[in-house]
């Protein structure tokens, strides 16, 4: 069932990808303009590099309307950007443009009054597109339109992260329920893409500044890709088995984190960090289709795992790659997002199945140590470990617990008689003749050979000696169906009850076991077939 869910929720949310894919394409474009280096000195304390692409906006035919314009610029570093027209100037930084004073949440954004019939055209700046690595997206015209869309991209990046986090959640679950360690790494990961998403994307200045901004901003910007690649090798190789078709290349995940670490330890103190983005999406698309090609082949090797991650990863691999340029063109921040949610909504249920998978792998585990494959009763350590817990817990409540020691008389003489297939035989019959008479709560185990222990909670000596009565006549009657025939067997039995220990150094429960063998015994010295307490 919960496969099947997952499978269901794993189409649905192919087709939402799909329509939302559709309606960014169908949303009517604003206008968009791309400039050249232009000379301008703009002078409001933003650190301007040299190369710096300038924009130039010019008033349409006859002049600038009556009414105010918007700009938006999306998808540049805040603080590096400036928009300017006249006297009128607006410097991106997080704590301005983006936070209170700013009618905008999705970019730097500024809405400008131009005198009506003035010519003086808009200018923005921004670093140029080849260090950004990706095109600099500028909306501009009529305030209502431009901060309708602006109310779109931060509901989608809201939505977005807000997946994020709940996946984050559902990870630290798993982490906290099984101790995974690759569950707490990927919990790890989408902290941190959550935190790059919510610095870059505006909502770290929403309602007001609660990241820190400025350079420590830009450092982290710069700091948590990388740790998010390196962690989806790590993540991907583990959950896709790697290790038992390529042990040599699933060795290299921790080397790759490591790599990741120093890397991004190492561009924080890089003069530039905007040169950065350019080069972490080239090594993010090359780590993302380094793992596709491993996952296919590991597919091919019949490691399920790895088709869940070539599901996860497939989204992210096309915005980062093919939809990267004109396709996405204006909508890169939130197909980004779109696809990282789905990365992440995808994994953690990948995740939550294979703990299911552990989890029934680790019952059958448990349902093998405990059980006696001959005769399918719980064995000496099934025994061993639940006597004691009882025994506790009758002492705590003050309540009686009883113990019969059974063995099979002559039994060695059905075995050299009539061979070991027939004393199995008969073991097998003489369990399912206990265990039948039990009831909830009681217990029946094999102690070893030819020999049981019935645990009887509530049970005080006199019932437990009924209930042993009652079992040695099970056994003895009627006479045992076996290959060679009907087989007349009988069966010592020695009754214990809490009631009847006291002062017990040491384990109470083995007390209970010793003395219940010890009353067997003497059933067995009074001439066999009959119950003693
Ligand atoms: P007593 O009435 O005094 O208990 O005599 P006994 O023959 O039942 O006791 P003894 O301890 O001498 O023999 C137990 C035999 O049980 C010896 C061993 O070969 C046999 N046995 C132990 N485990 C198995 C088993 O799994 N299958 C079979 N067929 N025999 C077993
Ligand atoms: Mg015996
Ligand atoms: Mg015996």
């Amino acid at each position: 069932m919960p496969t099947r869910l997952a499978q269901l929720i794993c189409r649905c949310s192919w087709l939402a990808l799909l329509l939302s894919g559709l309606s960014v394409a169908a949303t009517p474009s604003l206008q968009r303009i791309q400039g050249k280096p232009f000379a301008i000195t703009l002078d409001c304390g933003v650190p301007h590099g040299p190369h710096d692409q300038v924009v130039r906006i010019d008033a349409p035919e006859g002049g600038w309307p009556a009414w105010s314009q918007s700009v938006l610029v999306l998808d540049a570093p805040p603080g590096l950007v400036t928009i300017r027209r006249g006297k009128e100037a607006r410097c991106g930084m997080t704590h301005d443009a983006r936070s209170t004073d700013s009618r905008f949440r999705s970019g730097v954004g500024a809405v400008l009054t131009p005198a009506r019939g003035s010519v003086e055209p808009i200018f923005v700046s921004a670093p140029p597109d080849s260090r950004l690595g990706w095109n600099l997206t500028i909306r501009y015209g009529d305030p209502a339109a431009v901060q309708r869309e602006d109310t779109m991209r931060f509901a989608l990046r809201i939505g977005g992260l807000s997946v994020l986090l709940a996946m984050l959640l559902s990870s630290l679950l798993v982490f906290a329920n099984a101790r995974d360690r690759i569950a707490g790494l990927f919990a790890l990961a989408t902290a941190a893409f959550a935190l790059w998403i919510a610095l870059r994307s505006g909502l770290a200045a929403w309602p007001r500044p609660w990241l820190p901004s400025g350079s420590v901003m830009n450092v982290a910007l710069v700091w948590l890709p990388p740790f998010v690649v390196g962690v989806h090798w790590y993540v991907s190789l583990a959950y896709a088995r790697c290790d038992r078709v390529f042990p040599r290349i699933y060795g290299t995940r921790h080397w790759v984190l490591l790599a990741a670490a120093v890397l991004a330890l190492a561009s924080t103190f890089s003069g530039d960090l905007v040169d950065l983005f350019a080069v972490w999406r080239l090594i993010a698309l090359a780590v993302v289709l380094g793992s596709v090609a491993l996952m296919l082949v590991l597919w091919r090797e019949r490691q399920q795992g790895a088709k869940a991650v070539l599901i996860a990863v497939l989204p992210p691999l096309l915005v980062l790659g093919p939809l990267y340029g004109e396709v996405l063109r204006a909508w890169r921040s939130e197909a980004l997002l779109v696809a990282a949610a789905w990365y992440a909504v995808t994994m953690t249920i990948a995740m939550s199945l294979r703990m299911g998978a552990l989890r029934r792998q680790r019952d059958r585990l448990k349902a093998l140590a405990e059980r006696d494959p001959l005769t399918g009763l719980p064995n000496r350590r099934a025994m061993a470990a639940t006597l004691p817990r009882r025994v506790h817990e009758a002492k705590a409540q003050q309540r009686p617990l009883s113990l019969v020691f059974v063995d099979l008389d002559c039994f060695k003489a059905i075995n050299d008689t009539h061979g070991h297939g027939v004393g199995d035989q008969v073991l097998v019959e003489a369990a399912l003749r206990l265990a039948s008479q039990l009831r909830g709560g009681e217990m029946a185990a094999r102690h070893g050979g030819e020999e049981f222990l019935i645990m009887l909670p509530g049970a005080s000596a006199d019932q437990a000696k009924g209930l042993a009565e009652r079992l040695r006549r099970a056994i003895a009657d009627p006479a045992m169906i076996t290959s060679v025939g009907p087989l007349s067997v009988t069966a010592s039995f020695g009754v214990a009850s809490l009631e009847d220990l006291d002062h017990v150094r040491g384990s109470v429960a083995e007390a209970l076991v010793a003395k219940a063998d010890a009353a067997m015994y003497r059933a067995k010295q009074a001439g066999r077939n009959r119950v003693e307490r």
